[in-house]
């Protein structure tokens, strides 16, 4: 049985097994939740993103000469699993959420994220995984839309997790969550 637990606040200061990241498709960093959990988390994180990444099938990671990554990288609605270097946490599982669309529905790829998140915290023996709001953020995806989307995938995925606690930054997000939970 998997308890669910709200809480408003950073992310980055929770003890949990493991932290999940809103993390985009290069594993290299980004701004929001991605950004805070790099700053926090120190370097380890992105070194093994890097490795992570360089380890992905060719079509998904291919360089232009220079460097520059022009493969997509980590497909959307997937997951992976690092580190959590210098953060309260064993690892930190990065997955990759939908950038929202009012003209296609990508709930599946939403859903897809939480239920991969704790395939791979199954896999890593977590049974303590803090969530953030994925894809609310730079990606736009209505709140409301997205709390439905992530404590429906939660409560119906068979998983050994005891807790999952979905930390909400500000006072809109926990409120569109703690509705989905009345
Ligand atoms: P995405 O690209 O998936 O939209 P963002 O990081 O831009 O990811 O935003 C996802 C959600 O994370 C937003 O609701 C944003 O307010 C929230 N967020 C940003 N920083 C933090 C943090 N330190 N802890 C928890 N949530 C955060």
């Amino acid at each position: 049985m998997t308890t669910i637990e709200l809480v408003q606040g950073d992310i980055t200061r929770e003890s949990v097994d493991a932290i999940v990241n809103a993390a985009n498709s290069s594993l290299l960093g980004g701004g929001g939740v991605d950004g805070a959990i790099h700053r926090r988390g120190g370097p380890a994180i992105l070194e093994e993103c890097r490795r992570l990444r360089a380890s992905l099938p060719q079509a998904l990671n291919s360089v232009r000469a220079g460097g520059t990554p022009i493969g997509k990288g980590l497909p959307t609605g997937q997951a992976v699993a690092t580190t959590a270097g210098n953060l309260d946490a064993r690892w930190v599982i990065h997955t990759v959420g939908p950038v929202f669309s009012a003209t296609e529905d990508r709930s599946a790829l939403l859903a897809s994220c939480y239920r991969e998140s704790l395939r791979v915290a199954d896999e890593l023996g977590a049974r303590t995984v803090a969530f953030p709001a994925i894809s609310t953020g730079v990606y736009r995806y209505p709140m409301e839309d997205a709390a439905r989307i992530a404590v429906d995938t939660v409560r119906a995925t068979k998983t050994d997790v005891e807790e999952v606690r979905f930390v909400l930054f500000d006072e809109q997000a926990y409120e569109a969550f703690a509705r989905q939970l009345r």
